[in-house]
C-alpha cells in the first residue's frame, strides 16, 4: 500500500478518537443501545433515551449550558440554519435588520443571502487586514430595528478569534439576539454561554474528534427566546427539530465533548508547540506570508501564502501533504478564497496560499517531514520558474 499523505487538515474534519468509536459502537447492535430514544413503551427505548440524555449533558457541560438548552442537529450547518433563519423568521415583527461578517462560514452566509431574498436587510462587517472583527464595529452597526447578530468564534480559514463575550454584552444590553458559530472553537477555547451572553450557539462533533453528521444548537431558555423550527415532523427536541435521534451519533458527540473538556489544555499546549515549529520552519524557507492576526489566534490553524510560486503547481507538488488551498472550485472556475479576499490578500497570493491545520494526532515527525517536503517543492518550483 502506498504511504498516506501527512494529514494536516484538522480544520476540515478530524479522525474520531478511539474512545469515542468505542462508545458509539455500543449503540448499534441488538445487544447494545440501538433503540429509538423516543420509544416510550419498553426498556430498549428508555435505555437509549438515557444514553442520549447523558450525551446531552456532556455537550451542555462543555459550553456552560443547561442540558435542556441543547437541541440535537445533523451538524453545524443545520445548527446555523436553525439559529439564523429560525431567529429571523420568528422575530420579523420586531425588525428586519441583521448583522454578520464577510468572513463567516458559507453555512452562515448562505442563510443570510436567503433571508435577504425574504426582505431582510443584512449588514456584513468588514474584517481588518488581520482578519479581526472588532466589537466596536458591531456597536456602530446596531440599529433600532436590529434583531440578530451572528458571528463566528474562531474563523475556520485563519484561526482568528472574535471577542464574543464583549459582543454578547453589547447585544444583551440592546435586546438583540446573538448567535455564535462555535464549530471551530468548541473544545479548544473555554466557552460559557451564560457569562458570554450568548443566546444561540452552533457546534458539531466532527471538528473535535467526534463523528460527522451530528451537531447541536444551544438555545437559551431564560429569558425565553423564540426561533422557528426549520424541520417539521414528530415534534422531537421540544418541537425545534423533528426526527428520530441517532443514538450512536449523540453518544459519540457527548463522548468527544467530554474528552475535549478533559484534554483541552494538554491538546492546546502540544498543538501550539507544533504550530510554532511549523511556522518557524516555514519562515526560514523565505518568501512566506502568514495570513491573519498571529498573536491571539487558535494555533492549530496556520494560513500561509507562498510568494512567487504558482498555486496550482504548489498544491500538485504537495501531494504528500493533505492541506486545504486558498482557492475554492466553483462550478465555473477556481476562485480565490472569499475570506482571504476580504482581508485584502491579492488573488495571485490567495491562490498560492495553504491552510495547514494541526490536531490531537499530529506528531513532531509529521511537522519535520512537512518542512522537508515543502522545502524541496519550493526549491523545485523556483528552479522551474528561473
Ligand atoms: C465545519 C464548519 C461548519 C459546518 O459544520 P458541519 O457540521 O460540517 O455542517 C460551520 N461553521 C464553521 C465555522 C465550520 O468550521
Amino acid at each position: 500500500m502506498k504511504k498516506q499523505p501527512i494529514y494536516l487538515d484538522y480544520a476540515a474534519t478530524t479522525p474520531v478518537d478511539p474512545s469515542v468509536v468505542e462508545a458509539m459502537s455500543q449503540c448499534l447492535m441488538l445487544d447494545g443501545n440501538f433503540a429509538n430514544p423516543a420509544s416510550r413503551s419498553h426498556r430498549y427505548g428508555w435505555q437509549a433515551e438515557e444514553a442520549v440524555e447523558n450525551a446531552r449533558r456532556q455537550v451542555a457541560d462543555l459550553i456552560g449550558a443547561d442540558p435542556r438548552e441543547v437541541v440535537w442537529t445533523s451538524g453545524a450547518t443545520e445548527s446555523d440554519n436553525l439559529a439564523i433563519k429560525g431567529a429571523a423568521l420568528a422575530n420579523k415583527e420586531r425588525g428586519q435588520h441583521l448583522i454578520t461578517s464577510m468572513i463567516e462560514h458559507k453555512a452562515v452566509l448562505d442563510c443570510f443571502a436567503w433571508l435577504e431574498q425574504e426582505g431582510f436587510v443584512v449588514t456584513y462587517l468588514q474584517p481588518s487586514a488581520e482578519g479581526m472583527i472588532h466589537p466596536d464595529q458591531v456597536r456602530d452597526a446596531l440599529r433600532e430595528d436590529t434583531i440578530l447578530v451572528s458571528l463566528m468564534h474562531v474563523n475556520n480559514e485563519l484561526g482568528t478569534v472574535t471577542d464574543v463575550a464583549e459582543v454578547g454584552a453589547l447585544c444583551r444590553e440592546r435586546g438583540v439576539l446573538f448567535h455564535v458559530d462555535a464549530a471551530q472553537s468548541a473544545g479548544k477555547f473555554p466557552i460559557d454561554v451564560m457569562a458570554m451572553n450568548i443566546d444561540l450557539l452552533s457546534v458539531c462533533a466532527h471538528k473535535i474528534y467526534g463523528p460527522k453528521g451530528v451537531g447541536a444548537l444551544y438555545v437559551r431558555r431564560r429569558p425565553p427566546l423564540s426561533i422557528a423550527a426549520q424541520i417539521h415532523g414528530g415534534g422531537h427536541e421540544r418541537g425545534y427539530r423533528s426526527g428520530t435521534l441517532a443514538t450512536h451519533q449523540c453518544v459519540g458527540m457527548g463522548a468527544a465533548f467530554e474528552l475535549a473538556g478533559q484534554q483541552r489544555k494538554g491538546d492546546a499546549e502540544r498543538i501550539s508547540r507544533l504550530s510554532m515549529l511549523l511556522a518557524d520552519g516555514l519562515q526560514t524557507l523565505g518568501g512566506v506570508v502568514f495570513h491573519g492576526d498571529q498573536t491571539s489566534k487558535w494555533p492549530g490553524i496556520l494560513n500561509v501564502g507562498f510568494q512567487c510560486v504558482d498555486g496550482e503547481h504548489l498544491l500538485f507538488a504537495l501531494k504528500d501533504i493533505a492541506v486545504s488551498s486558498g482557492s475554492a472550485c466553483t462550478s465555473a472556475s477556481v476562485e480565490p478564497s472569499y475570506v482571504l479576499t476580504a482581508i485584502g490578500v491579492p488573488p495571485s497570493l490567495a491562490h498560492s496560499s495553504l491552510r495547514f491545520s494541526i490536531g490531537r494526532f499530529t506528531t513532531q515527525d509529521d511537522i519535520s517531514q512537512t518542512l522537508d517536503i515543502v522545502g524541496n517543492v519550493l526549491e523545485q518550483l523556483s528552479r522551474l520558474s528561473s
